[in-house]
């Protein structure tokens, strides 16, 4: 079977064509600049071939055509015919409390990816466009949504309810929804086949460390509390995002600078986190070169996020009453030993050892906790899009 993953943002769209049975990328691309003028990048991994072209992209609907065009192309295709793609797997940000796992796309599953838009202002429209632009380009070919939100749905009401007058839960759905929810569950379903256990008898701390993070605690295969929230702003310090902060000091601030909301959130979404306490830049290997060169406020925003991290893997292994692993991913916990070593060492009361030498690795599946570590502490590279190609894969096969 050959399934079509799309990434659909507001001005750019990922790619991948892949066979889930064997996990092989056949091709895999980025269309960017859509709505502008439009660029897309094409790469056939098995050739280790790469091409760019600068194609007009007035929407969405012209870079799934361009897309389509370059996999059935005679010079850099992987197929011959458009009826070779047997499916679409869509990533959708936000599903609300709707949806609890992917899903077979139809009028009643859009309308309802629609309803959670006010959540999700900002990806949710782009994941329509993308699904829309796809079936108008290949119509009859089944599509299926797999959601950010949806694994997370799991959690119990403790975890998920904030401190505020109930009503804006019930009325208004202000809740926890936590995401990253797909590539948690990749790592989680990994890390027990590491482990060569039932995830069912598992107790796993999952720290997705990206340019966005977050951290869940998976217990017996289910997310049962994550760092971000209702939007992904809360939790760790990330690469731009303050992460969590007490809300009066918004209040302080625009007060003082006599801000507005936006130019808040702006400085909440765009200003802060490492970036924001280095001043040097949100790329961690920016900042790690700072450091070295005696940067105070660098060293103290690598110290601030190894912290936080730490903090949560204490908070969660409290909340599951144990903990069996915890996994390291995405393109900081793929790469960074020093912030790997920085977050999880210091908990050896708790039974977690790293080992140094394990450690000094990057990008590949492996233990890098001590031979006697009680906990396991595993590095695994996060791949969403086979996650996405499996689950569309799976429901359009029933
Ligand atoms: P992601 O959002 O998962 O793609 O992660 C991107 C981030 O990973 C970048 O902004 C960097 O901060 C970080 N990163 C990537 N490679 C390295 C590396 N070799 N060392 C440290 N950080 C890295």
């Amino acid at each position: 079977m050959k399934v079509l993953v799309i990434n659909a943002g507001s001005s750019s769209l990922k790619y991948q064509l892949m066979d889930p049975a064997t996990r092989e990328v056949l091709a895999k691309g980025l269309c960017e600049r859509i709505g502008i003028d439009g660029r897309l990048t094409h790469k056939i991994p098995a050739k280790d071939a790469k091409y760019e072209f600068e194609i007009p992209m007035p929407t969405h609907a012209e870079a799934i055509q361009a897309v389509l065009d370059a996999l059935l192309s005679a010079e850099h295709g992987v197929i011959k015919s458009a009826s070779e793609i047997d499916a679409v797997g869509h990533r959708v940000v936000h599903g609300g409390e709707k949806f609890a796992s992917s899903v077979l796309i139809d009028e009643e599953v859009m309308a309802a990816i629609e309803e959670c838009i006010p959540l999700a202002p900002l990806h949710n429209p782009a994941n329509i466009t993308g699904i829309k632009a796809c079936q108008k380009v290949m119509p009859g070919v089944p599509m299926v949504a797999v959601f950010d939100t949806a694994f997370h749905q799991t959690m119990p009401s403790k975890s998920y309810i904030y401190a505020l007058p109930y009503e804006y839960y019930e009325k208004d759905k202000v809740r926890r929804y936590g995401f990253h929810g797909t590539s948690h569950r990749y790592v989680s379903a990994r890390a027990a086949a590491m482990l060569g256990k039932p995830i069912e008898e598992l107790k796993i701390i999952t720290c997705h460390l990206g340019n966005g993070s977050s951290i869940a605690a998976v217990d017996c295969g289910k997310s049962v509390d994550t760092t971000m929230g209702f939007t992904p702003l809360a939790g760790l310090p990330m690469g731009t995002r303050s992460g969590d902060l007490d809300a009066g000091i918004m209040e302080y601030l625009m007060n003082k600078y006599g801000w507005d909301m936006k130019e808040m959130m702006n400085v909440l979404n765009k200003k802060s986190g490492v970036l924001g306490i280095s001043g040097v830049s949100s790329d961690f290997r920016d900042i790690e070169t700072a450091a070295h060169e005696g940067n105070q406020q660098a060293a103290l925003a690598l110290e601030a996020f190894q912290y936080s991290v730490k903090k949560y893997i204490g908070a969660y292994a409290a909340a599951m009453g144990g903990v069996d692993a915890i996994v390291f991913t995405a393109g900081v916990g793929e790469n960074d030993g020093n912030t790997r070593m920085g977050a999880a060492s210091g908990l050896e009361y708790m039974g977690v050892k790293m080992d140094p030498e394990a450690n000094n690795v990057r990008g590949k599946e492996t233990v890098i906790s001590a031979a006697d570590s009680k906990v396991k502490v595993l590095l695994i590279p996060t791949d969403e899009e086979l996650m996405i190609a499996m689950d569309t894969a799976a429901i359009v096969g029933k």
